[in-house]
């Protein structure tokens, strides 16, 4: 199966803080990678902007270079990415002075999509979408494109949709959560509203609990000062996890159209219950042969920060009444694995005598790394004696099912950049959902920091703090090993 490329309209893309990191690892390369794929057409335009002076001969360098060290070697291509380069220019804006609007506008076309992507910390968007506004820049169809993090409360969420709100309408803002570009996120949605097998099921009735799971290998090294302010429930749940939740539990929208399958989503936030403290754990990990604990990491030995999170959930629905969905993530545990996991209930009466055989069915819906489904059903176990029943998987690796195509799924940067210019908000998320979930997170961070509770300790390369087994243990229920 080959992936089918539609080219997007021309555009010019500013990208603020087009020097910066995350530039440079994932939005430049993406971009290449779409040219290269030919969804980029010729007369489109990326335009750098950040502090520095640079030349555009130092920029289209800089990109290079970036293309070299973030791509596999088989993704680059000379001439192409030659080809690619000549349509970079780089202007040295200040956004919080009047230094070098007058050459972006000189550059940025009107008869062309508009996108300026904010690549730059929060405390700037303002700044930004003031100045492109007062300079005439961004005309009444431009988009804008804002990083995470989206806010750190309630209250300075607000405050960040206010300020956008004075330049922008909502249908040009494109909040950016990397986790809805990814092929499998999609697919869980293809999966449950493009077939009649699963949506049935798909209720407490038959759904016994959900797992989702974003584990990492690394630790807060080299950004532990600016973890330190943030912590696994505001870095990670509040909005990736809280995504995936969503996707999972939402009723089916009406139509596959941006709005509708956001009122969805907020319908499952506004759903939630508050989470008792007894329902959350917190950790913290500590040194080990020779490597720094999070304390040493974050530079701060008083830390409550927490590395680590695990909760469980209930959705106060119709649908989802009865089924608890445990949600986990941290840093330095023993694989980096993201995935959900449904798990169905026991068939209401057992014809067979090999009970001990039996396991539950369990769908499974693997983020990273090799994206794909497993739905793990009962056969019976093969050969002669007798009726035993056995569990196999039924693999829908996407690697397996979609050959070469599979190789070449875009990255989620990529996909949703592209979303951007085709003016897609299906995959962002809109400014009522960002603030329905901080709205959520706010009293369960407040919580813990009246108590003032510290973490609990965790060995690097486990599964997290015990306690967090515990949490699945006492609901007779058990954490999918982190593999
Ligand atoms: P960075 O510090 O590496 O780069 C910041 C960029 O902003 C630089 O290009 C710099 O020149 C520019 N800049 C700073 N002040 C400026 C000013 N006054 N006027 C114009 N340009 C200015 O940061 P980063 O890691 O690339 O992160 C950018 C944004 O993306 C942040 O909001 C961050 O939270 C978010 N983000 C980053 C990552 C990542 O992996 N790096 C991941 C998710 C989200």
């Amino acid at each position: 199966m080959v992936s089918r490329v539609i080219p997007v309209e021309p555009f010019d893309l500013v990208i603020f803080g087009g020097t910066g990191d995350l530039a440079r690892r994932k939005i430049l390369p993406g971009l290449y990678r779409r040219f290269q794929a030919g969804q980029m057409t010729d007369d489109s335009r990326i335009i750098g902007a950040a502090r520095g002076e640079l030349s555009d001969e130092a920029f289209r360098n800089l990109v290079a270079e970036a293309i070299a060290e973030f791509l596999p070697k088989t993704q680059q291509d000379p001439a192409a990415i030659a080809d690619f380069l000549k349509r970079l220019q780089y202007v040295a804006v200040d956004a919080q002075g009047e230094n070098g609007w007058p050459q972006l506008k000189a550059l940025v076309r009107d008869d062309v999509v508009q996108a300026f992507y904010f690549s730059v910390a929060p405390a700037l968007f303002g700044d930004l979408a003031s100045r492109l506004t007062a300079h005439g820049i961004a005309g009444p169809q431009a988009r804008v494109v804002v990083e995470k993090p989206f806010g750190r409360d309630l209250a300075t969420a607000k405050a960040l949709n206010a300020t956008l709100a004075q330049h922008f309408a909502e249908s040009q803002i494109y909040r950016i959560d990397h986790y809805l570009g990814k092929e499998t996120v999609q697919n869980l949605m293809a999966v449950r509203f493009a077939n009649i097998l699963f949506e049935p099921l798909w209720k407490s009735e038959y759904v016994d609990h959900v797992q989702i799971t974003v584990a990492e290998t690394v630790s807060v090294e080299g950004r532990g000062a600016y973890y330190d302010t943030s912590g696994a429930m505001r870095d990670m749940v509040q909005n990736h996890l809280m995504q995936l939740l969503c996707l999972i539990a939402m009723e089916p929208p009406y139509h596959f159209d941006p709005n509708a399958v956001r009122d969805e989503k907020l319908k499952v936030i506004r759903a939630l219950d508050p989470v008792r403290p007894e329902d959350i754990v917190r950790g913290q990990y500590v040194g080990l042969k020779g490597q720094a604990s999070y304390l040493e990491d974050a530079e701060n030995k008083n830390s409550k920060t927490e590395s680590y999170i695990a909760l469980k959930l209930h959705i106060s629905n119709w649908r989802w009444k009865g089924t608890p969905f445990y949600l986990r993530t941290g840093k330095r545990l023993r694989a980096r694995a993201s995935e959900i996991a449904i798990t169905f209930r026991e068939p209401p009466h057992s014809i067979f005598d090999d009970a001990e055989g039996w396991r539950e069915n369990v769908l499974v819906i693997r983020l990273q790394p090799d994206e794909g489904m497993n739905l793990k059903v009962m056969i019976k176990e093969p050969g002669p004696g007798g009726m035993r029943l056995t569990q196999v998987p039924l693999d829908m690796s996407f690697a397996d099912a979609l050959g070469e195509a599979a190789q070449d799924v875009p990255d989620a940067y990529e996909r949703l950049i592209m979303d951007v210019i085709r003016g897609n908000q299906t995959l962002f998320m809109r400014g009522d959902e960002v603030e329905a979930a901080w709205a959520w997170a706010d009293p369960i961070i407040e919580g813990w920091e009246r108590r003032g509770e510290r973490p609990q300790p965790y060995d690097p390369g486990s599964s997290g703090p015990e306690d967090a087994l515990m949490l699945m243990h006492r609901d007779g229920r058990r954490w999918r090993e982190i593999r």
